[in-house]
């Protein structure tokens, strides 16, 4: 059982190659780093939405090994209150247009996209070419096919595509991942994993396919897909899935509501909900000798639950900024960062194209 006074000793071990408790990272390993590598890495937020404003930014004033240089925006009056708040150089401010004029900028070394789904593909691969590693947005693309053919460009710039799976940095999951991969009470029978809100605004992009690619699975039904993926280690092989709707004006365009179900080669079973119509965020790990619950799972700031009825309390991170600093730390090591590259992305929406196809043709379908 980990309590908190345990909790460092884990998170270190857990943390791969940023092996450091939060704060993330030993003095002496700061000190050590720092003095061989001077710079933190530039960052370019593109799109400056909710996630970039109230989560992203923010987060950038904590990281260690990285820090926000520059902003790509098609709002004008976005870019001035930026440019003031975080003092940034004029020249690092870009537009849609003029993006690709990044290529010949040095301040900056990577670039995360943070826009409506339909525009990950095009950024990730504009921002790959113009020489800067990537970070992408869940979810990472309308479909697969789109994500390999982001995967193929950036490999071929020589670049590096990661995905905004934050929760490979967060203590909790982290947890559920070590309890469920290495079998530590047993096989992994059964999960239920989770994730859905009420969504407001009927105007917004989420609702609209074109933007959006799909409704309450491509936004927040990835995470359960995630979470089910990384409690177990595997990839399943095969889904059925319903879906319901409540609300046939609001979401003409997008689902509502889908449950859906995968199997694992190794047996484990896992029943999966994710809505736009009411709350519920979970992660149900079940072995043969105990279990672990997280709820709430995959939010910011809030994860708790228990393992085998004891609670599961380890200290609340930053997320975005174990992220962003566990990528950079990444990049400038050469280490290997968690697993939340580009092809973990494209195994998402394997599964996300393959739900939709068990919806329309009410079919079990075979990855
Ligand atoms: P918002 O709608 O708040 O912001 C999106 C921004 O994209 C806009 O503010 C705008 O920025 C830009 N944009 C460019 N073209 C369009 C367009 N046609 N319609 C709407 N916006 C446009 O979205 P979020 O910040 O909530 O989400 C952005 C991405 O981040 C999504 O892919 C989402 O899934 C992901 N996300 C991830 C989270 C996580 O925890 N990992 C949490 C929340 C979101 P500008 O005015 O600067 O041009």
């Amino acid at each position: 059982m980990i309590d908190r006074r345990n909790f460092s000793k884990t998170f270190m071990a857990t943390l791969g190659s940023v092996a450091i408790s939060n704060p993330l990272f030993s003095k002496e390993l700061l000190y050590d780093f720092k003095k061989s590598n001077p710079k933190k890495l530039g960052i370019a937020l593109v799109g400056l939405g909710n996630y970039s404003k109230n989560q992203l930014a923010p987060a950038l004033e904590k990281t260690e090994f990285c820090e926000l240089k520059g902003i790509v925006t098609g709002t004008p009056s976005k870019a001035k209150t930026w440019q003031a708040k975080y003092n940034l150089s004029e020249k690092n401010i870009y537009n849609y247009e003029n993006f690709d004029s990044i290529a010949s900028n040095p301040d900056i070394d990577i670039v995360y996209i943070v826009l409506p789904n339909s525009m990950h593909k095009e950024y990730t691969i504009r921002a790959a070419k113009a020489g800067k590693h990537v970070i992408c947005e869940k979810p990472m693309a309308m479909n697969s096919i789109e994500a390999e053919e982001m995967i193929s460009e950036v490999a071929k710039a020589g670049k590096k595509l990661f995905i905004g799976y934050r929760l490979h940095y967060e203590p909790h999951n982290i947890e559920a991942m070590r309890i469920g991969q290495n079998q530590v009470f047993g096989k992994v029978k059964i999960l239920n994993c989770s994730f859905g809100f009420r969504i407001g605004d009927p105007t917004q992009w989420r609702l609209k396919y074109s933007l959006a690619g799909g409704g309450a699975l491509m936004d927040v039904g990835i995470y359960a897909i995630q979470a089910a993926r990384y409690s177990t280690g595997e990839m399943p092989f095969a889904i059925t899935a319903q879906e319901y709707k409540t609300d046939k004006v609001k979401f003409s365009e997008v689902d509502e509501t889908i449950f859906w179900q995968m199997e694992f080669p190794s047996g484990a079973v896992a029943s999966c909900i994710t809505t736009y119509a009411s709350y519920i965020e979970r992660l149900y790990l079940s072995s043969e000798r105990g279990f672990v619950d997280l709820s709430p799972a995959y939010s910011y700031g809030s994860i708790g639950g228990q393992v085998r009825r004891k609670p599961l309390d380890f200290t609340q991170v930053n997320q975005q900024q174990l992220h962003m600093d566990g990528i950079s730390y990444s990049l400038q090591t050469g280490t290997k960062a968690k697993n939340i590259y580009g092809d973990e992305g494209l195994k998402d929406m394997n599964i996300i194209d393959a739900i939709y196809k068990a919806v329309a043709t009410g079919e079990k379908v075979i990855i």
